[in-house]
C-alpha cells in the first residue's frame, strides 16, 4: 500500500529543501525525494560567495546546513527517483522504479542541468576554471582574460555581464554568426572588451591539473588548431530543466520548463514548482529558497481548502 503524505516534495536541492522546511514547520507530514544526494546543484560548486549571511561557503557544507534546517521539525528523507506522477484531483500518486506515495500535494524542484560540450578536460577543470554561470562565478576572475562558449542569448548576456569584472571576453562561436536576439547581439559588439572568435570548433580546455590554462580550437574554415591562453572558460551551450518525467502533468511549457504564478502553484492544483525548474530569469540558490519558502507555505494553504 502506498505510504501516505500530506506531501511530497520532488528534489532536494536548496528549493525543496526550503519547501520541506515551512511545509514541516506548519506541522504537515512531508516525505523529499531525490535521486542523488541532498542539496542538488551546490554540491556541484566549491565556494559560494553569494548567499547572505556566509562570506564564502563550501556548496556541499551549505547543503548540510539547509538539510539540517529541513529535517529539524520532521520532514523525512529518502532515496528515489521519481518516474511518474499521477494527478487525481484531491490527491496525487508519486511513483518510483519501486515504490508508491499518496500525498495531497506535491512541489515540483527537480532543478535543471548545463549541456555540456563534451570535450577532453571540460570535466577535469569544473570548478577549477570551467564554469556555466557568469554570476556565480565571474567574481573569481576578476581583471582576468576569460572566454565563452556559444553564440545565444546566454552566451552573449553572460559574456556582457563578464565585461564588468574581466580583463577581456572572448567569445568562441562555431557559425560565422549569432543565434542571440539583436539588441544583445548590438550590445556585445558595442563592448570594447568583448572579442569574436568564429566557425571555431573547440576540441579541448587545456591546464595545469590544478586550473584551465586555455582552449583549444579547430578554425573550421582552414582547419588549423589553435589554442587560446585562458583561466576562464564559461560554456553556454543551453540548459534543460528536468521534467522528462513530468510531461503527463501538463504543467510544462514548450520548451520543457514548468509556468506557475507567483505563489508557485502550476496550473494543476495542488502542484506546486520551485526553483530552476521554473520558467524564469534568475537560476540561483537565493532565488531557490525564497520560492521554496512560498510553496511550504502555498501547500499549507491548499491543503486548508481540502477540509
Ligand atoms: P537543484 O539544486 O538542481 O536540485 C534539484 C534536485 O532534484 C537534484 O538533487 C536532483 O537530483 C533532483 N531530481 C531531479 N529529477 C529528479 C527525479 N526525477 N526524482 C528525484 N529527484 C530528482 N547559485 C548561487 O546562488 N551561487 C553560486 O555560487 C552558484 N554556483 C553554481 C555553480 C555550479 C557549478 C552550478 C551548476 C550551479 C551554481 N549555482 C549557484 C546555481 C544553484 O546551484 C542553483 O540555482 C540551485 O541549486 C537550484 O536549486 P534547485 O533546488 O532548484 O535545483
Amino acid at each position: 500500500m502506498a505510504k501516505e503524505y500530506d506531501v511530497v516534495i520532488i528534489g532536494a536541492g536548496p528549493a525543496g529543501l526550503t519547501a520541506a522546511l515551512y511545509a514541516s514547520r506548519a506541522n504537515l507530514k512531508v516525505l523529499l525525494l531525490d535521486r542523488g544526494i541532498y542539496g542538488g546543484q551546490m554540491n556541484n560548486t566549491a565556494a559560494i560567495e553569494n548567499y547572505p549571511g556566509f562570506d564564502s561557503i563550501l556548496g556541499p557544507d551549505l547543503s548540510e546546513k539547509m538539510y539540517q534546517s529541513a529535517i529539524q521539525f520532521g520532514a523525512q528523507y529518502q532515496y528515489g527517483t521519481v518516474e511518474q506522477i499521477e494527478d487525481h484531483q484531491t490527491y496525487k500518486i508519486i511513483k518510483t522504479s519501486d515504490e508508491e506515495f499518496k500525498a495531497l500535494a506535491v512541489v515540483l524542484a527537480t532543478g535543471s542541468e548545463y549541456k555540456k560540450i563534451g570535450v577532453p578536460g571540460e570535466d577535469e577543470y569544473s570548478g577549477k576554471g570551467v564554469s556555466y554561470c557568469a554570476v556565480c562565478d565571474g567574481a573569481f576572475f576578476k581583471n582576468e582574460d576569460v572566454v565563452v562558449i556559444g553564440g545565444g542569448d546566454s552566451a552573449i548576456e553572460e559574456g556582457v555581464y563578464l565585461t564588468q569584472l574581466a580583463k577581456s571576453v572572448t567569445i568562441i562561436h562555431r557559425r560565422d554568426k549569432l543565434r542571440a536576439q539583436q539588441i544583445l547581439q548590438k550590445r556585445a559588439f558595442a563592448n570594447d572588451k568583448i572579442k569574436f572568435i568564429w566557425n571555431a570548433a573547440v576540441e579541448e580546455i587545456q591546464g595545469d591539473q590544478n586550473k584551465v590554462t586555455g582552449v583549444k580550437y579547430r578554425d573550421k574554415k582552414t582547419d588549423e588548431q589553435r589554442v587560446i591562453k585562458t583561466s576562464g572558460v564559461f560554456i553556454y551551450v543551453g540548459i534543460q530543466p528536468n521534467t522528462e518525467k513530468l510531461r503527463n502533468l501538463g504543467v510544462t511549457n514548450a520548451t520543457g520548463w514548468i509556468e506557475t504564478n507567483d505563489l508557485m502553484q502550476t496550473k494543476v492544483p495542488g502542484i506546486f514548482a520551485v526553483g530552476d525548474v521554473r520558467q524564469k530569469n534568475l537560476r540561483q540558490i537565493t532565488t531557490a529558497v525564497g520560492e521554496g519558502g512560498l510553496a511550504g507555505q502555498g501547500v499549507f494553504d491548499y491543503i486548508q481548502t481540502l477540509k
